[in-house]
């Protein structure tokens, strides 16, 4: 078995087995920053780049080259022909497909089988669908009476917005850039986009799908770095970047938010989640534990989809729970080169921390701990990683803490309850307002639960399951606005009513 599943060679140019220099991309060169920061595998916790940091004079370079794109060719062209450009970054990225596999395995210890099925055919997918949408999508008119008897015909041009920061978290690495960038460019804006600090590889191959399809200089630039005091803060602060795309942490999104108020600057939020799972006793229960292992435990749990408060009707609750706990821990711990693996390492030994904390504050605050709740022994190099085991809990009330705040790791908590209005009502109990998940056979109440559930997504019998035309976003603290489809257009286009008096 390999545990080499990436070569810093690809863009860095330094032979493998010396930790490469991962760099900018700013106005089309690939440049260093002002100071590095060491990239460490959640797999081994052995350093496996260096990343070269964005200073604020970077950050400003990149302002400046994506304000030049905007006013060169890229600025003239038409909605069609940035389709174009859209699908040939799409059929780039596919035949990068390896490359970015393992760019992703190696930043995040995800499994080879997810990277393979879900984030990559998903950033090639983002690229393709918004070529169509942008390509596609319909403008209004309308006529109005004049005063002299005539007519007015009013007709709405979207116009790109501008120069627009893309700021993305770890979890999903280039499938939530690009759900970003394709839309942002598919507009006809010039983006700057800053990776997680840890997640930086597959955000740096994307600047060499840039180049090799000939996107124009300047439309796409890349900073890594921080937040606070780094290239995310110097970025949102920027007076020339013109609107905010954020996915991360409520907390992050209030920052920003308070940063962009100055430039009264647009801004799209996608944030926490503390998402409920309702299990109805008409359920399909192998469905419901199956989709509910999905939901709970899939890439770690490191999914802002992901459910962490588990309700489950009392007639099945016992036999539902004891079949969760047995299937949480059966998951299987293998190297993220195995196809069979099915859990992965949080993303950082700091990120283990605080999921192992909310493990500890769970059995202080009263929950029976139905599997795991430590952190698995492996005997080889992976003992230096950050792996958790999956885990259940019970026995909390709706107060705890544990119930509360988002742990964004491989565990649930379940709790019993016995009508549908409870059951709602449990649900809507959190700042957050995310996605929602009910397994039930009972159709009326499968569209009573979309009508009743504070979420910006309900699933019903189903989970993760994404129609890239359809809105995406969060109610509460989960977020501001919707991306997805024709949605995305309004965030990353701006519309000007254009009317003629025709008489
Ligand atoms: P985070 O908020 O810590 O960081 C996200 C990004 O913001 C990173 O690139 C980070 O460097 C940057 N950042 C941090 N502070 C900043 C600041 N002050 N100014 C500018 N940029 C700053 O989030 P994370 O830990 O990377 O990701 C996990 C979080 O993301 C979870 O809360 C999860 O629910 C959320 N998330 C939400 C969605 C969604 O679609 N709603 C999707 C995935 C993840």
């Amino acid at each position: 078995m390999t545990r080499t599943l990436w070569s810093p060679e690809l863009m860095t140019g330094r032979p493998a087995g010396a930790p490469g220099l991962l760099r900018n991309f700013v106005g089309g060169e690939f440049v260093a920053g002002d100071k590095t920061f060491a990239k460490v595998s959640p797999v081994t916790g052995e350093t496996i780049f260096e990343v070269a940091e964005a200073g604020a004079g970077t950050v400003d370079a990149a302002v400046d080259a994506a304000r030049r794109a905007l006013g060169g060719p890229w600025g003239r062209m038409g909605e069609q022909e940035r389709a174009g450009v859209l699908r040939r970054i799409a059929d780039e990225l596919e035949r990068r497909f390896d490359d970015l596999v393992a760019a992703e395995v190696a930043d995040t210890g995800k499994s080879i089988s997810q990277a393979r099925t879900l984030d990559i055919p998903r950033g090639a997918a983002n690229f393709r669908a918004f070529a169509e949408i942008a390509a596609t999508a319909p403008t209004e008119s309308f006529t109005t009476a004049t005063a002299g008897g005539g007519r007015a015909l009013n007709y709405a041009v979207r116009k790109p917005v501008g120069v627009v920061a893309i700021i993305v978290p770890w979890n999903l690495p280039l499938l939530l850039l690009t759900w970003k960038v394709a839309p942002a460019l598919a507009c006809g804006n010039a983006v700057i986009v800053k990776p997680s600090e840890e997640t930086p590889s597959s955000a740096t191959l994307l600047a060499e799908i840039m180049a090799a399809v000939g996107v124009p200089d300047g439309v796409f630039n890349l900073v890594h770095g921080f937040g606070p005091a780094s290239a995310g803060e110097f970025l949102t602060r920027h007076p020339g970047v013109d609107a905010i795309t954020f996915t991360g942490e409520s907390a992050t999104g209030a920052t920003i938010m308070r940063a962009a108020a100055g430039g009264v600057k647009a801004v799209s939020f996608e944030l926490g989640g503390k998402n409920a799972g309702l299990v109805f006793a008409d359920a399909d229960l192998d469905a419901a534990v199956a989709g509910s292992v999905r939901s709970s435990f899939t890439n770690g749990g490191q999914v802002c989809l992901c459910t962490e408060r588990l309700y489950v009707q009392r007639p099945i609750f016992d036999e539902f729970a004891a079949r969760l706990a047995k299937r949480a821990g059966e998951l299987a711990f293998g190297w993220p080169s195995d196809e069979a693996t099915a859990n992965m390492p949080l993303i950082s030994r700091e990120h283990r921390d605080k999921v192992l904390g909310y493990y500890d504050l769970a059995r202080a605050e009263g929950a029976t701990v139905l599997a795991g709740g430590g952190v698995p022994a492996f005997g080889d190099a992976r003992d230096g990683g950050a792996y958790v085991q999956p885990t259940v809990l019970t026995g909390l009330g709706q107060d705890a803490r544990t119930n509360r705040e988002e742990i964004f790791g491989p565990v649930c908590h379940l709790a019993p309850f016995d009508d549908e209005d409870e059951a709602y009502a449990l649900a809507n109990d959190s700042e957050y307002g995310l996605a929602a998940t009910v397994w039930t056979r009972d159709v009326g109440r499968a569209h009573r639960a979309g009508a009743r559930l504070d979420a910006g997504i309900v699933w019903v019998n189903t989970w993760f399951l994404r129609d890239l035309r359809t809105p995406f976003g969060g109610v509460k603290a989960s977020g501001v606005g919707r991306e997805g489809g024709v949605h995305s257009l309004d965030f990353y286009s701006e519309l000007t009513n254009v009317c003629v008096d025709l008489s």
